[in-house]
């Protein structure tokens, strides 16, 4: 039996670039998708927040110098092409998805509605949240904190490169241990990076637990779903 029934998967851009320095790497993509479709086929409702990163970001690279807000909003499209092309790999794979977008651009996709999302969940189908909270200086950690909290999910599920959060930096340290749970407060006191700081007051006022995991282990996220003993678990 699955250890959640509704969950809120948070992707950041740059895991869909694989080994690519860019964009969009296709077996990685497919991958990631046949992972989700694993837990679908568990009858866990799944809803995915997905990064820009890979494409643009409102505070680095190719933004640097322009008008902040200006940059925010090119990098919300950005993941509104990273939506597209999640929801296209599911369908490639036999899945059903629905993309719902923060900002209107409604010959692309459909704006978000929250009972239309939960409608959607109910029916089994996969919703991807495009263009993150739909407003500048935030970041889509905070969107699927607040999707999360929005749509009733039991967990939200953060995807990260690194299997869990550390000690201290892994790849800086060999000592470095993976905790195996840790509270929102501990998490605060040890300064431990787990979500942007509004996202993570946003999860910890409403109770809203978080995993951290990789997506490039594969099978963590059945793992996860299922309550074993993968990634970092941070409870109220
Ligand atoms: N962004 C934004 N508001 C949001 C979510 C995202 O302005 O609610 C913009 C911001 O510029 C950010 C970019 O979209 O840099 C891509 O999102 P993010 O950096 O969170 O993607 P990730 O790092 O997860 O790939």
């Amino acid at each position: 039996m699955p250890a959640h029934k509704r969950i809120l998967l948070k992707l950041s851009g740059e895991a869909l670039m694989g080994d690519d320095a860019y964009g969009i790497n296709r077996a990685t993509i497919v991958r990631m998708v046949r992972e989700i479709l694993e837990v679908t086929q568990l009858g866990v409702e799944v809803a995915v927040v997905i990064g820009g990163g890979n494409i643009f970001r409102g505070v680095a690279g190719g933004s640097v110098g322009m008008d902040r807000a200006t940059a925010d909003y090119m990098g919300m499209l950005a993941t509104v092409m990273n939506s597209l092309a999640l929801a296209d790999t599911m369908r490639q794979e036999g899945m059903t998805a629905r993309v719902m977008s923060a900002i209107s651009i409604e010959q692309v996709v459909e704006p978000y509605v929250r009972p239309k999302a939960l409608q959607y969940l109910e029916e089994g189908k996969v919703v991807i949240f495009a263009a993150g909270t739909g407003n500048p200086f935030f970041t889509t950690d905070t969107a699927a904190a607040l999707r999360g909290a929005e749509i009733g999910a039991e967990i939200v599920l953060k995807a990260t490169k690194v299997d869990g959060v550390y000690t201290a930096d892994p790849k800086k340290d060999p000592n470095a241990t993976r905790y195996t749970r840790i509270s929102f407060d501990e998490a605060i006191t040890k300064n431990l990076q787990v979500l942007d700081a509004t996202a993570f007051a946003l999860c910890r006022d409403q109770k809203l637990p978080i995993k951290v995991f990789s997506i490039f282990k594969p099978g963590a996220l059945k793992r996860v779903v299922m309550g074993e003993d993968e990634g970092t678990l941070v409870h109220v």
